[in-house]
């Protein structure tokens, strides 16, 4: 076993050695920041893939199902961590945490001592736990080696069955649609994207995708995955058959916090941390998916699934440890694309009480969502509409409401319609 020869400095903060655990869009940002903001000690990455931080998003869509490289999903180039001087050890789990020795243990047998960790240890998926979810062609979807692994089942004409109707599930169907597969979508929930948006919505990404010749269907619970060695079908609680040829599982993701809770950091939905993203030790910070923190402008403990979260949480973390430190209160925004619709989410719509439309979701394919809680506008769901998004995340992040009945109001500009 080795020790890494980076010495603890003490309390020279910025001359002291940043490890960091993770390799995702949080931490490709949090490298750069940390330069940026003037960290002068050496930074040291460790991820368990075997790829250097990339674009997450394209794996549903574009990524999916053609023969781009992994070079062309790189958030930044190999030379960029090599000219920062960032130690990157690709391909090694992080397996426990010392904090009184303030050393991480890897699997590969190394140490390394740290003075500030950092944890952007990111989720990994909830599985279905359905009889036969092990056999070949039966998918789930979250990183690059995933989409290694599918693109040989993405042959036009297959039968793909895709389980879950939320995110995922939809931007797969719509790209397996792109590339001549037959898709058929099972949600345990009464409507698609139930969580995230209003039955108007819902209706609207159903209508779509069933123009497109996608086969959705609600309310419905798995009984087993079936085949022999390679799956061939997929029954479901009510007695039906799907035949496929590939199944691709998309229920969600969990929090990944073994390593938080072995440690005793507090935990709770997400690894808690302040708004500078610093956990209950003051020596270890965390960021992205992995994290719950208190959103001042929702007043609320919030876990986010975004790329905006780890980015802006990752440049929060780099301030702090710079010792700059500026609270965490940014807006959260979202994004999802699916045949040639655009949605933009501006806020979280979650406990509205009202939802005010711009446009008509019946028919054609660009409208707005605008939700209201007693009174006051909290989220946009912008569909083809970049303008809407755009001033909502404006308005929205200083707190701005929208007046109803203005909104409703296509005559009106959308920019006349913000409360001020
Ligand atoms: P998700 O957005 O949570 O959607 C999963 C959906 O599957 C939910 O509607 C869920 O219902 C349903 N479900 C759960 N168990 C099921 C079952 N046994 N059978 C059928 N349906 C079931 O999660 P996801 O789509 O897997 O996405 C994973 C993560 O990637 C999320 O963090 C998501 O935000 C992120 N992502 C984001 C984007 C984007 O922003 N554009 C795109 C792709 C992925 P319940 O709500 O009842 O569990």
């Amino acid at each position: 076993m080795t020790v890494n020869d980076c010495e603890s400095k003490g309390a020279g903060m910025e001359a002291g050695h940043c490890v960091i655990v993770g390799g995702g869009h949080a931490v490709a940002q949090l490298t750069a920041s940390l330069r940026q903001e003037g960290w002068t000690g050496p930074i040291t990455l460790v991820s368990a893939e075997t790829v250097l931080p990339y674009h997450r998003p394209p794996l549903s869509k574009a990524f999916l199902c053609g023969n781009d490289s992994d070079d062309t999903l790189l958030i930044r180039p190999r030379e960029f961590y090599e000219k920062q001087a960032i130690d990157v050890r690709l391909g090694v789990r992080a397996q426990a945490i010392d904090r009184n020795a303030r050393r991480l243990t890897l699997d590969d047998g190394t140490t390394l001592a740290w003075d500030k960790l950092v944890l952007a240890t990111g989720a990994q998926v909830r599985r279905l736990n359905a009889p036969g979810e092990s056999l070949a062609n039966v998918f789930y979807l979250r990183e690059i080696a995933d989409v290694h692994a599918l693109r040989a089942a993405v042959v036009p004409g297959a039968r793909a069955v895709i389980v879950g109707g939320g995110y995922i599930g939809l931007e797969v169907a719509a790209s397996l649609r792109k590339s001549g597969l037959e898709v058929t979508v099972l949600e345990a929930q009464p409507r698609v994207l139930q969580r995230v948006t209003a039955p108007e919505v819902s209706a609207f990404y159903t209508r779509v995708h069933e123009e497109e010749g996608v086969r959705l269907l609600t309310n419905v619970a798995i009984e087993a995955i079936e085949g022999e060695g390679r799956v061939r079908s997929v029954l479901l609680r009510d007695g039906r058959r799907l035949d496929a040829d590939l199944v691709i599982v998309g229920v969600g993701v969990l929090p990944a916090t073994t390593l938080a809770e072995q440690v005793g950091l507090k935990v709770d939905n997400g690894i808690v941390v302040n708004e500078q993203a610093r956990t209950s030790d003051p020596d270890i910070y965390a960021i992205g998916d992995c994290t719950r923190h208190f959103n001042p402008l929702y007043a609320r403990w919030l876990r986010l699934e975004s790329v905006q979260n780890a980015n802006d949480q990752a440049r929060t973390a780099a301030l702090a440890l710079c010792g700059k430190p500026e609270p965490y209160r940014a807006l959260p925004w979202f994004w999802s694309d699916q045949f040639d619709l655009k949605l933009q989410i501006a806020g979280l719509s979650e406990g509205f009480d009202d939802v005010v439309m711009r446009g008509d979701p019946r028919q054609g394919r660009s409208f707005a969502a605008f939700y209201y809680r007693e009174g006051r506008l909290i989220a946009v769901d912008a569909i083809n509409r970049p303008k809407e998004f755009m001033l909502s995340k404006r308005f929205l992040a200083s707190q701005q409401s929208a007046d109803p009945q203005r909104i409703a109001d296509e005559s009106i500009d959308i920019k006349d319609c913000f409360v001020l």
